[in-house]
């Protein structure tokens, strides 16, 4: 297998992978592919619940919260977040953290009235902004965050205290990485291909309360109370997607869950973070101490030529998706649940061998 830091879609654990392919043409004895029976037959439905259920055990099963199986993926769920909770008179806040951020930002200006109540432009948000203290209008909507910034590398170490007001994050390249206090969110998204399984289905787990009512003239398929009331099963949902879901769940749950999961994590982020700032300069991390994400570690070689040896040298001995997104340059590893500790080790023991080589 490749050493695979892509950012996204990314590893999936192989065990995961081999089940699958064990259950492929045939699954469970029915003759047929998951992929090929009805989505209202009692097979598929078993399956559809079971990701549900699992989902929801694995984040503590705090009451009243439910889980949606959407499409789209996250790129939506910027637009229809805004077009169901922000009404007439309300206003939407938002962390500007980088990339991901602003994408949503400008999604929910189309929609309604917008405000950024923090930001970490001014150091090329190469931090999360201090959130510590922090006042929102009593006409706020919801206060939103990215939870980690897939393309700079930093995240949340503690999110904002925000009262009454519902507090949202965009977790598509965190969720299930860490421990978290579902109690803390009104809702959370995520596109799966990431952490959860392959794209094609966009996880949105949210207090019931506020997606029971949707505004009625938004398009049926855009409102979240279509998807709650029928159970995620109003079209045809993405039925290969939501049972490898329901396998990289059942995986983590092997992990020793979230707290197995976190340990293992923050040790790959370490192993790479102590190697570059153990360098001597020859790496150096941009992103804050304090905001440096676990799972996309982003770092910076002394000039952009170096940087495209190391890719290429890197791509030669198996290593994948190093190169960091084309909007900031660098380099980047994404180490998302499914990385092995392995690959990290192997990643490191290239990068000393590449700076005795070059340094
Ligand atoms: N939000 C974050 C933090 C992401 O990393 C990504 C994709 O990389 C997205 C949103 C967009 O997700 P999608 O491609 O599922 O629309």
């Amino acid at each position: 297998r490749a050493y695979n830091f892509n950012a996204g879609p990314a590893a999936l654990p192989l065990e995961v992978l081999e089940r699958a392919q064990a259950e492929f043409v045939d699954f469970r004895g029915t003759g047929m592919s998951i992929m090929e029976m009805s989505h209202r037959g009692k097979v598929y439905e078993e399956v559809h619940n079971e990701a549900e259920s699992r989902l929801l055990s694995l984040l503590g099963d705090v009451k009243g919260y439910k889980v949606l199986f959407l499409q789209g993926g996250a790129s939506t769920q910027f637009a229809m977040l805004p077009m169901n909770l922000l009404s007439q008179g309300k206003v939407a806040s938002y962390v500007h953290s980088g990339s991901w951020a602003d994408k949503a930002i400008k999604e929910a200006k189309l929609i309604g009235e917008t405000q950024i109540v923090a930001s970490s432009e001014a150091n090329k948000f190469m931090s999360i902004p201090d959130l510590s203290g922090i006042q929102l209008s009593d006409q706020s909507a919801y206060l939103h965050v990215t939870s980690n910034e897939t393309i700079e590398g930093t995240q949340y170490q503690v999110y904002p205290d925000t009262g009454n007001i519902p507090l949202i994050a965009d977790m598509s390249s965190d969720i299930l990485s860490r421990e978290i206090d579902l109690n803390q969110f009104g809702l959370i998204y995520a596109g799966a291909q990431k952490n959860l399984g392959p794209s094609g289905v966009t996880i949105v787990i949210a207090r019931e309360d506020l997606i029971s009512e949707s505004p009625k003239n938004i398009p049926t398929m855009m409102r979240y109370n279509t998807h709650l009331s029928n159970n995620s099963l109003y079209n045809t949902p993405p039925a290969f997607s939501v049972y490898m879901v329901n396998e990289v769940l059942k995986w983590i749950g092997e992990q020793g869950s979230l707290a197995g999961l976190e340990k293992i994590n923050r040790k790959k982020a370490q192993l790479i973070y102590d190697t570059i700032d153990n360098s001597g300069g020859f790496y150096r991390g941009p992103v804050e101490a304090g905001s440096r994400s676990i799972m996309n570690v982003t770092f910076r070689l002394t000039n952009e030529e170096l940087e495209k040896q190391f890719i290429k040298e890197s791509e030669q001995e198996g290593f994948i998706g190093l190169k960091g997104h084309r909007s900031v340059g660098g380099l980047r590893a994404s180490i998302y649940n499914a990385v092995p500790y392995e690959s990290c080790k192997a990643l490191t023991d290239f990068m000393l061998h590449f700076q005795k080589s070059n340094g």
